[in-house]
């Protein structure tokens, strides 16, 4: 099975409109014509309609970093799932480690926002990972598993394959520590047994999983020639137009 490479942004709370709209111009000239790999920017909420307009005529996908599950209603501050489909949004990414550990969102919350952003055709970027304390205390798999059977219950077995997955340890999300080839491998390894086990083999073969933490083009290589890593989501390292196109040169 061949599953296509997704090399995929995150700006997190970076750029105006004018500097994404600069971006833009400066980085897609470098990627035209590049059909090996998908790439997906997911920019802070008020730069997507600017994306959007920039990518017009290309084969970028444009994602949201985050959403609320509910339709409309008395939710000051949140963003509904039609409002990004409306500005174009293919994907969102769900479950970020800043969203859990920051601002304190839960396995059940996650859970009900990738059924919502599936139910309005929005593919969801599914973060889960350890942290450090947890992979010292060597429970790195009870973790994945646990986040992972959480953020999945209920979800209809047909979506399963094209939810993407992003295994991004937390120790290694803007640190600059990356997780070395064999944690990444490994870690993705029982992620894609897990769906295996539970969802079947059309599913784990088509599931695309990435890793996340600290990727940029000088260790790019490493994770992509692994059979079972599918790409990247790249913070950092993919605000600049230069070494986010470069990360697709693996
Ligand atoms: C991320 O934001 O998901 C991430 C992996 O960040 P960085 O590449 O900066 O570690």
């Amino acid at each position: 099975m061949t599953r296509k490479p997704m090399i995929a942004a995150n700006w997190k709370m970076h750029k105006t409109i004018k500097e994404a709209k600069a971006f833009m111009a400066e980085f897609l000239p470098k990627v035209a014509g590049m059909k090996h790999t998908d790439i997906l920017i997911c920019p802070p909420f008020p730069l997507i309609a600017a994306v959007n307009d920039s990518r017009e005529g290309t084969d970028i996908l444009l994602g949201a970093q985050n959403m609320y599950f509910e339709e409309k209603g008395a939710f000051t501050g949140e963003v509904a799932p039609a409002m990004l489909k409306e500005l174009g949004c293919d994907c969102v990414i769900l479950g970020h480690s800043e969203r859990r550990w920051v601002f304190g969102e839960t396995n059940e919350l996650i859970n009900k926002k990738v059924k919502s952003a599936l139910e309005h055709d929005l593919i969801p970027v599914l973060c889960v990972g350890e942290k450090l304390e947890e992979r010292e205390a060597e429970q790195t798999d009870q973790v994945l598993l646990h986040q992972l059977e959480k953020a999945l219950e209920g979800v209809e077995e047909s979506y399963i394959a094209n939810i993407i997955i992003a295994y991004e340890p937390v120790w290694a999300i803007g640190t600059g520590k990356n997780a070395t080839a064999e944690d990444a491998e490994k870690a993705i390894s029982l992620i894609r047994e897990y769906i295996h086990s539970k969802y079947g083999t059309d599913s784990s073969d088509k599931i695309r999983i990435l890793y996340g933490g600290s990727v940029k083009p000088a260790n790019i290589g490493e994770y992509m020639k692994l059979e079972t890593v599918d790409g990247a989501l790249v913070g950092g390292a993919s605000l600049e137009p230069a070494s986010f196109a470069a990360l697709m040169e693996f």
